[in-house]
């Protein structure tokens, strides 16, 4: 966790602060190691200080040996009326996750010569680049939630409803270790399908049409994300026609994934194949997200994602076509960005596999 706080604290000089105040509970883990529910950090100028209240202390003894531990209130923003260095200072906040009602409380608590600056985003932007450690956990949680989706197939879908299996699905994970899900699973036949972010829904699954699962684990703080499309059967040539443009944009963005390119270049290799075939209207979502700490976090593959990609990066490749009142196909595979290329998290194949 220390090399994580001194990459921080390097990067506050751009931020223009001496300091930062870490209130957002992932930032806080991310930094410090501390899992539970009550806990802040300031870092920069050498200064490592976490402060919990009482129901942490032993906990945090555990989890953040590298940081001076204090014990507060649970009211703990009133620590940082001291405890400061000498002079003026220019304390960041994360103005991205502190409400307005909380920044104007710590303008009254902090002293004066102490001055409030917004600097959300320099931890968000660190977490971007995985270390070889969190690479490890995710690809973990991308395994741990495959063989999940295997186990349920394995017991057969058609006839059975998108709830139920989505249950499974939720219980599979949790079985194989998943200490909770990444998101609710997507389960989504048939018409449904043309729905993105399908609720599953307490209708069987029919056979002869497509059927799209969107899932995740989270293992060790780690989140993993995946999609795959089945056919329940014989597919009417439309639905075929329509995975396998699906197909084509996946691989080929994919293959466009490594350090260099912008996130909206890589959308762009998805989104042509997709317009090109006519759908142009039936992909409304961005290719893709990075996965992390949470299942949605930085860099963006959209049309607005200006980052270039870097090694360390893990980055979902999703592209989906969803024609309303038809079906829709969603092929999202997770993706580390290596020094030359990338690394494929996801094992499940993308070939038209047929379910039952
Ligand atoms: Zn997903
Ligand atoms: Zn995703």
């Amino acid at each position: 966790m220390s090399a994580r706080a001194e990459r921080v604290e390097a990067a506050l000089a751009e931020a223009g602060v001496d300091l930062l105040l870490v209130t957002n509970l992932t930032n806080v883990r991310y930094l410090t190691g501390f899992t539970g529910s009550n806990g802040m950090a300031v870092v920069g100028r050498g200064m490592r200080r976490f402060i919990t209240d009482f129901r942490y202390v032993t906990q945090a003894e555990r989890e953040v040996p590298d940081f001076e531990r204090e014990r507060a209130p649970q009211d703990f923003l009133t620590a940082l009326n001291d405890g400061w260095p000498d002079g003026a200072l220019r304390l960041g906040f994360d103005d991205e996750h502190v409400s307005v009602k909380q920044r104007a409380r710590l303008g009254e608590i902090v002293p004066d010569r102490v001055e409030l600056v917004a600097a959300g985003g320099v931890v968000e932007g660190q977490r971007a680049r995985k270390d070889p450690g969190e690479l490890d956990r995710i690809r973990s949680a991308a395994e741990l939630a495959d063989a999940a989706l295997q186990a349920v197939l394995e017991r057969g879908v058609v006839g059975r409803t998108e709830a139920d299996v989505a249950l499974d699905l939720e219980f599979e994970m949790r079985r194989g270790g998943a200490e909770a899900l990444a998101f609710p699973p997507i389960v989504a036949a048939g018409e449904h399908g043309a729905l993105p972010h399908a609720e599953p829904r307490a209708v069987p699954i029919a056979r002869d049409t497509l059927l799209t699962v969107d899932w995740g684990a989270q293992l060790d703080g780690y989140c993993s994300d995946c999609t795959r499309t089945f056919a329940t059967g014989e597919l009417p040539e439309d639905l075929a026609a329509l995975y396998a443009t699906v197909l084509e944009a996946q691989e080929a963005a994919l293959a466009a994934v490594r350090p260099g390119p912008a996130g909206r270049e890589v959308d762009a290799v998805a989104r042509d194949i997709i317009d090109a075939a006519g759908h142009g209207d039936h992909f409304g979502h961005g290719l893709g997200h990075g996965v992390g700490l949470e299942v949605h976090e930085r860099p963006r593959l959209s049309k607005t994602g200006d980052a270039p990609l870097e090694r360390g990066n893990v980055v979902t490749v999703e592209p989906g076509i969803y024609v309303p009142g038809r079906s829709g196909a969603r092929i999202e595979d997770l993706v580390a960005v290596t020094a030359d290329g990338h690394d494929v998290f996801s094992t499940l194949p993308k070939t038209l596999t047929v379910v039952d």
